[in-house]
């Protein structure tokens, strides 16, 4: 057998102090996951579970590359969430076992564009189009697991060196080991499975032009330009 053209080469993201690099298998979200953030997105976080979705592996962007501002928005939003990079996986695994799966961690983007977003909820229509984008999840290298709690540490994000996002990890309502069990009872979770899980208060819109840094303690920073999409 051979394919009928060349395939893409698997995304990767390279592991901190490594010089091997990560295979993305899926990429999957928690939306809502911090209380500040529902609250300023006007729910009750305790109200519902997590809500789950996803973006295509080939949407992560390393290294610190620009990002190509999207097509068909006015209101790109960024959200800085901890992104958990899974080492192996299963079914329905337990929440005591969950961290066995993890890697790593690492600091990752999850570019939303917001009007489309907005619209799809109050249509109950699906949100692909408003987070599964081109180049919508830029994150930094992965740093292994060990030594890394995933339950505490700072996180933030700031836009031309003003800090719009400031929190710690311990404000997740659905805690890592959590998130992971919940996911394994949706999905059969694989080696290469990245999981982003939530953003805290603090999202607005960026333009081109912006530059835009975050990170969470202990794990790593990331710091990109936003750029114009015919730039490049
Ligand atoms: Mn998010």
């Amino acid at each position: 057998m051979s394919y009928i053209f060349q395939p893409e080469a698997i995304p990767s993201v390279p592991i901190a102090g490594s010089d091997q690099v990560f295979p993305v298998r899926r990429i999957y979200c928690v939306g809502q996951n911090y209380g500040d953030h529902v609250r300023e997105m006007g729910g009750d976080p305790k109200q519902n579970p997590p809500v789950f979705f996803s973006k295509p592996a080939n949407a992560v962007v390393t290294n610190n590359q620009a990002v190509r501002y999207p097509s068909a928005t006015d209101n790109l939003h960024y959200e800085a969430e901890l992104v958990v990079a899974l080492g192996s996986g299963g079914g329905n695994i337990d929440a005591a076992q969950a961290l066995d799966c993890v890697f790593g961690y690492a600091i990752g983007i999850d570019f939303t564009r917001r009007d489309l977003q907005a619209a799809a909820k109050q249509s109950g229509k699906p949100w692909d189009a408003a987070k599964g984008f081109d180049e919508s999840a830029p994150l930094s290298a992965i740093a292994p697991a060990d030594h890394i709690d995933p339950q505490s540490g700072r996180i933030w994000l700031s836009v031309n060196g003003e800090v719009r996002q400031d929190a710690d990890l311990s404000d997740m309502i659905w805690s890592v080991p959590e998130i992971i069990a919940q996911l394994s009872t949706l999905y059969t979770l694989k080696a290469g499975d990245l999981i982003f899980t939530g953003t805290p208060a603090g999202v607005s819109a960026v333009i081109p032009g912006d530059r835009i840094k975050a990170g969470i303690a202990d794990v790593g920073e990331i710091e990109f330009e936003l750029i114009a999409a015919d730039n490049s």
